[in-house]
């Protein structure tokens, strides 16, 4: 094997992940590699994690530092400026304004023996590097990436590959926008992120599903999830099993995200005008849903979508589940770094 490679890593606050891409873009084959992102160690703790990580990602592939072109690193945010970090809800002070990038690159060169390029960016862009590579193939159209779960991540990437980070890196975060709520039928409830102009996050994610519920119970008196002996988050995660086996309750709040979701599409549609959307998250993840489930999910998000569409679009605009699951991100990164050793 002496491919060229292009390494990503994924930081994640908890664990950290690894993949590779080649240099004709496909993915070199491997499986899950995710390892303690080492956080309780400060920032020296993380980058020797993520070195370690690396190393054992290259040890089991049998790859060596000469054929690694570059590296790419998605990070969360927030971040104070492009490679520095902010004061972040996941990770403790001492990485409070860390220079993420001159340190891993430091590393890189300590560990290979050369200069390698890092390219930065945030972790959900990344994912939907990844995602539309995979969505479109050889095609050249845009992509916008839509990822429900504990929030809403979102990510637009460009006919060359390339995704829209912004000038902070926060380019993208659709999940705050504001939801036409009218439309919808519900109240603006005050999203995490302190906005209360009903953030799309609130009524398509995890987020939102807390207060959604306490809206809706009264509906349905002596419904199952009404038994006060149930916490608030056991109560949210019952809900998609439920919805499996036809609960009512638990379908109508499905059903809203998918109108939800749909009304974001056709509101991204009229922004950056993309040729495919991509749907990530756990309600298509085909492991936890049903065929049933997910088709009645991915029906609802098109049909409230093609409504505000234009006419053009309406013909030409996809909209596919993702596919490549946890390693989506470590997979863009390398993607990324791949598109930027070409530029
Ligand atoms: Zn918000």
């Amino acid at each position: 094997m002496s491919d060229t490679l292009f390494l990503g890593i994924d930081s994640g606050a908890t664990t950290s992940k690894i993949a590779a891409v080649r240099e004709d873009g496909s993915i070199f084959p491997s499986d899950l590699l995710q390892r303690p992102t080492g956080s309780e160690g400060g920032p020296e703790g993380v980058i020797k994690a993520w070195i370690g990580a690396i190393g054992e990602y290259m040890a089991e592939h049998k790859i060596s530092w000469s054929q690694i072109a570059g590296v790419g690193l998605a990070v969360p945010g927030p971040r104070r400026s492009y490679g520095v970090l902010d004061n972040g809800p996941n990770l403790p002070d001492s990485f409070n304004g860390w220079n993420v990038e001159q340190d891993l690159i430091a590393a890189l060169k300590h560990e290979s023996g050369q200069m390698l390029s890092l390219a930065l960016g945030n972790d959900g862009n990344m994912g939907g590097v990844a995602e539309a590579h995979r969505a479109i193939g050889n095609q050249k159209v845009g992509v916008v990436m839509l990822a429900p779960g504990s929030g809403l991540g979102g990510a637009y990437v460009d006919p060359t590959g390339m995704c829209l980070d912004g000038d902070t890196l926060a380019g993208m975060e659709v999940g705050h926008l504001a939801a036409p709520l009218h439309l919808l039928g519900v109240e603006a409830l005050t999203c995490g992120c302190g906005r209360d102009w009903g953030c799309f996050e609130m009524y398509t994610s995890i987020a939102g599903l807390p207060d959604l519920l306490n809206l809706a119970l009264p509906r349905y008196p002596g419904h199952s999830l009404e038994d006060p002996s149930l916490g608030k988050k056991e109560r949210v995660l019952k809900l998609r099993g439920l919805a499996q086996d036809g609960d009512a309750l638990a379908l109508e709040l499905f059903d809203l995200q998918a109108k939800a979701m749909g009304l974001l599409v056709a509101q991204l549609a009229m922004a950056v005008d993309p040729g495919c959307f991509v749907v990530g998250g756990g309600l298509i993840d085909p492991d936890a849903t049903t065929e049933e489930f997910r088709e009645r999910y991915l029906g609802g998000i098109k049909s409230a979508a093609l409504e505000y569409l234009w006419p053009t679009q309406k013909n030409v605009l996809r909209i596919v589940p993702a596919s490549l699951g946890e390693q989506s991100q470590a997979i863009g990164a390398a993607l990324v770094a791949r598109l930027k050793a070409k530029q």
